[in-house]
């Protein structure tokens, strides 16, 4: 007698990238023309979603800050169950699926389960915004080392930050814009000069996005006075100087200050 195999699904983990449909990577824009499901978050800009194939049934779990629609717990059961059935589903996430974006505990939860998990690489926020603004994260003149950090938590004093910004360093804060103000106190208070370039990079690599330049001191009033929403990064060090952006010309004094670092 014919025995029946159970059907075989998989789950991959696809960086969607930082908005821009054209820096998808080949094989996530293969998978969602080809995938089962696609399951996405809010990060996922409209361009994106559109090459979803129409046949391809899709869920939006999008997240805010205060307000969850959905429990990470549910999506990676949401995920596992759906992969069990046999579907291939693609979890579509913005950015790359390990920076910040919990990918790794989705990819916990498919192992867990024994379900064939791949992860399809995206660009990051910090690269792809970087890139768009013409702001080396790296130079040889500048900055040989570049950390990522996250800036949403709720007590900015228990994270050691120290040595992380400052003389050859370029800091990328994700997450960053409710706490700015503390942020730019922070590192000022741990001995990073006041008078550090900073570029804001808000909506990077869409129609929308803005790029603005200020000194760390100003970094607070900046994102107030400009009204600075999410997603946006904020990039501290002699590297932001080079941003191709507006200058913040409402503090005194910031866009000949900026000139000297170049
Ligand atoms: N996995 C994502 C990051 C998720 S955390 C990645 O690799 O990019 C969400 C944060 O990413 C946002 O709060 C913001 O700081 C940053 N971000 C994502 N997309 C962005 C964009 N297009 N422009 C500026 N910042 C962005």
């Amino acid at each position: 007698m014919e025995k029946t195999l159970p059907p075989v699904g998989k789950l991959w983990l696809v960086g969607a990238g930082p908005g821009d449909p054209d820096l998808l990577t080949l094989r996530a824009v293969r998978l969602l023309a080809s995938a089962d499901l696609v399951v996405h978050d809010g990060l996922v800009g409209d361009g994106v979603l559109a090459l979803i194939s129409p046949h391809v049934e899709r869920i939006s779990v999008a997240k805010q800050r205060s307000r969850h629609t959905m429990k990470q717990e549910l999506i990676n059961e949401l995920l596992v169950r759906e992969a069990l059935t046999g579907k291939q589903v693609v979890r579509l996430k913005g950015g790359d699926p390990f920076i910040f974006g919990r990918g790794g505990e989705e990819l916990d939860a498919a192992r867990d389960a024994g379900v064939a998990c791949e992860v399809v690489p995206g660009i990051t926020a910090a690269m792809g915004c970087a890139a768009q603004a013409g702001l080396p994260l790296t130079h040889r003149d500048d900055a040989s080392a570049v950390s990522f950090v996250a800036g949403q938590c709720k007590d900015l004093s228990d994270q050691d930050w120290s040595g992380l910004a400052g003389h050859g360093r370029t800091l990328v804060i994700y997450m960053g814009i409710a706490t700015a103000s503390a942020i730019a106190d922070k590192l000022i208070a741990d001995g990073v000069s006041p008078e550090l370039p900073v570029a804001v990079i808000e909506r990077g690599t869409t129609v929308d996005a803005r790029v603005l330049r200020t000194l760390l001191a100003d970094l607070g009033d900046l994102v107030t006075r400009e009204a600075v929403k999410s997603p946006a990064l904020i990039i501290v060090g002699k590297v932001a100087a080079r941003a191709d952006a507006l200058d913040c010309l409402g503090a005194p004094g910031v866009a000949e200050k900026l000139g000297n670092f170049i």
